[in-house]
């Protein structure tokens, strides 16, 4: 159990300097017990006090990670039950199972899959991050051989899956640079595997029949200095595992249990036989509260929807999706091509740089920032008027590559466009482009 704001509070300067943001040390003593504050926001903290206080610092779900490079999978570290509490930290990872004993042509066939299922989205690239790997021949070489086909292949962080220890061993050592999952550790081999995970320093995954034997064997497990832990809970129907989902996440947050106080796996692939059900089992996962989610394979009509759900679950409600300000290019743009401008609004842009592709009409697209807002209410806040726009063109680096000097605004009201055209100076033509994204692509054609 974690310590209590009062417990905290003792171990505090008390000088009530505010610099933690908050007003009195007791405040942030009590914002640090519930999870809300981090322990680094107190510059005058001594380090016998962090000491006694990292555990109560630590988040209630303690974050870790898997894979290596580009591709470092993050997961844990959850502060809140609800998303519009806060935000939630780490997406869940999902996962593609590939077993030893599938035919060759099957296994290049998810691994292309694997590779090729890739969306981009407002910017950003979503795609599924790890491959379980499933040693079902009981083959320790011939489950290494596959371990190394997919480190070779992929970019994914791994789980090695399989109920024997010298498979593991062999996995382990044909991936360790890869900080694989090791899954599972039960009550009959955690000791071999405990090792293995220390001498590696991988993440280690422990499974039970039910939530009692699992605080046992966590608890087992932190006792002998393991620290990155992923549960199993076992169930594997849709009501059970959902009630495990929650009772972890409330216990780990409300009771500050530290025994059930990790990430947790689950396995939608052996919940349903039906594609789509698999899917729908593997939403309420990224809804509550998978740390990885297993799927039995990638299918884009299922896959897609996964992860916009995840992209908007795991979006912090606080701070609007945002692009870079920038010069982007739509089409391979020359000289003599048209110039636009919108705001640094994510979705904005993905609305107007869609329709700017489907018109064909090769485009500039300046995007400006206007600290996430949209057209209209940036310009309503004043961040979005000639003035400001006027700046940000002169500044952008546009007129060295367009030799005409036109830029078309579309969403915004008239005024804009006079504002505008005196702040640019005289040569300047500026337009106010459709609102209806729908009509820009049209009004692009017609040569505007
Ligand atoms: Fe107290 Fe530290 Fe916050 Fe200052 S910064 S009020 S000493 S907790």
């Amino acid at each position: 159990m974690g310590l209590t704001g009062i417990q905290i509070f003792k171990l505090l300067p008390k000088t009530n300097c505010k610099e933690c943001g908050v007003p009195t040390c007791l405040a942030f003593a009590m914002n640090l017990a519930a999870g809300k504050a981090e322990l680094s926001s107190c510059p005058y903290v001594s380090e016998e006090a962090k000491a006694m206080l990292s555990e109560a610092a630590a988040p209630p779900i303690r974050p870790l990670a898997m894979g290596a490079g580009e591709n470092v999978v993050k997961i844990g570290g959850e502060t809140v039950l609800f998303r519009h509490e806060k935000t939630f930290v780490n997406k869940p990872g999902f996962a593609v199972l590939i077993s030893d004993t599938m035919p060759e042509a099957e296994i290049d066939a998810r691994l292309k899959r694997f590779k090729e299922l890739k969306y981009e989205r407002v910017g950003l690239v979503l795609r599924p991050e790890m491959v379980a790997v499933k040693n079902e021949s009981g083959d320790p070489a011939q489950f290494e051989a596959l371990v190394k086909k997919v480190k070779d292949q992929t970019d994914a962080a791994l789980i090695l899956m399989s109920d024997k220890v010298d498979a593991l061993t062999a996995g382990v050592k044909a991936s360790a640079d890869r900080v694989p999952l090791i899954y599972a550790a039960t009550d009959g081999n955690s000791e071999a595997l405990a090792n293995l995970a220390q001498q590696n320093k991988c993440p280690l995954a422990i499974k039970a029949d039910n939530l009692e034997a699992l605080s046992k064997l966590s608890d087992k497990l932190t006792a002998a200095g393991l620290k990155d832990l992923v549960l199993d809970t076992g169930s594997r129907t849709l009501r059970r595992a959902f009630e495990d989902q929650v009772f972890i996440r409330r216990a780990a947050l409300n009771q500050k249990n530290r025994s059930l106080g990790f990430p947790t796996i689950t396995f939608p692939c052996e919940m349903a036989k039906d594609p789509m059900k698999e899917v729908l089992i593997a939403a309420t996962f990224v809804a509550k509260y998978a740390g990885i989610i297993v799927l039995s394979d990638l299918r884009g009509e299922g896959l897609f929807p996964l992860l916009v759900e995840r992209l908007n679950i795991y979006t912090d409600p606080q701070r609007p999706m945002m692009m870079q300000q920038g010069i982007y290019p739509i089409g391979n743009p020359a000289e003599d091509s048209p110039v636009m401008i919108t705001t640094n609004f994510s979705l904005t842009y993905f609305i107007v740089s869609g329709e700017i592709e489907s018109s064909r009409v090769p485009s500039w697209l300046l995007v400006m920032d206007t600290e996430g807002l949209s057209v209209l209410t940036a310009w309503a806040a004043g961040k979005f008027v000639g003035d400001a726009i006027g700046a940000f063109v002169k500044k952008s680096g546009i007129t060295d590559k367009v030799k005409h000097r036109r830029v078309i605004i579309p969403g915004a009201v008239a005024a804009v466009s006079g504002d505008l055209e005196e702040e640019l100076g005289s040569g300047w033509e500026v337009r106010i482009g459709p609102r209806e994204a729908a009509h820009l692509a049209a009004y692009l054609k017609m040569g505007n």
